[in-house]
């Protein structure tokens, strides 16, 4: 059993990378890949609780790219050392999000809300975006809840929205495949795309370089994993599986079995090596 979708406290899961490839040992996984978002910040440490307890560990990111209102994920993965490009983009991304929070606080401060960036930064573990203006705004009397804060405010349709620079699908792939890394197009139930809006975007993104689509998946059922197996041969591409593990933040989320019977079969892997090692490609 193997797992190639999980977050540590690099991004905005609760374990360290240590921690979470001890818990991927004593589940008896025989791979776990760390797939943090936006970020390759825990992979050094991943690897070497790999090497420690002798367990595989397969380098990884999930990259949020987006295209008009849709959003979706792309998982990389076998990504290099040192991903030149790929980490660049990522941080001149980051660069933009903070001036995009300090710009929703200028428009919030002209709408009348007393709110500095200092405070909504005091509410973020690591990257800050509008969740935390929204609790700070509930917090300050400035919205009613949550949603208010949204719907009113910072939400898409709210008065102090500013867009965010996103990576589009097609740049995050290349940017993978150009790291030698298997772009994977994570969890495709979450895009509710029809049938027809799916296949053209699978076969669209297997243009840019996609390579693999999470078949298996904590909230899939078993006939969705079945039909997105089924779509991957169809469209020629290999197939993924992985938990999308968090802890505390997701806590049915187990480790490798998801909300307890996810099964990802040692296959799925040896497939995308027999493929990476076709193409001359490290595994
Ligand atoms: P950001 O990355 O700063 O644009 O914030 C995006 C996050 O805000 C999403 O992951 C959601 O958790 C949250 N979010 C976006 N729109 C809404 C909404 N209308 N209501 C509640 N949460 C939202
Ligand atoms: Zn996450
Ligand atoms: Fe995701
Ligand atoms: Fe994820």
């Amino acid at each position: 059993m193997i797992d190639l979708h999980t977050h540590s406290t690099a991004s905005d899961g609760s374990c360290s990378p240590t921690e979470l490839v001890e818990l991927a040992h004593r589940a008896r996984l025989s791979a776990v890949a760390l797939t943090d978002h936006d970020t390759m910040g825990g992979l050094a440490e991943a690897k070497a609780a790999g090497a420690r307890l002798g367990i595989e560990v397969i380098p990884g990111c999930e990259l949020s790219v987006g295209e008009g209102k849709r959003s979706m994920h792309i998982v990389g993965l076998w990504l290099p050392e040192h991903p030149g490009a790929l980490q660049a983009r990522l941080d001149f991304v980051l660069e933009a999000r903070a001036s995009r929070n300090a710009k929703i606080v200028a428009k919030l401060r002209d709408l009348g809300i007393d709110i500095t960036l200092a405070e909504i930064e005091a509410e973020a573990q690591g990257t800050v975006g509008r969740p935390h203006f929204a609790k700070v705004l509930v917090r300050k009397g400035a919205a009613n809840s949550i949603q208010d804060a949204f719907d009113r405010l910072v939400g898409n349709d709210g008065k102090a929205y500013v867009p965010r620079v996103r990576l589009t699908p097609e740049e995050g792939i290349r940017l993978l495949s150009g790291e030698g890394a298997m772009p994977v197009l994570a969890h495709p139930y979450l895009y509710a795309l029809s049938d027809a809006d799916l296949d053209e975007t699978v076969a669209r993104f297997k243009s840019y370089g996609l390579e693999a689509i999470e078949a298996y998946y904590t909230e899939h059922s078993q006939a969705q994993t079945a039909f997105y197996k089924a779509l991957a041969e169809r469209h020629g591409l290999l197939v993924s599986g992985g938990s999308d593990f968090h802890g505390d933040p997701k806590p049915w989320c187990k480790i490798g079995i998801g909300r307890g019977s996810l099964r990802v079969p040692d296959a799925v892997l040896d497939a995308m090596k027999a493929h990476r090692r076709s193409r001359g490609q490290w595994v």
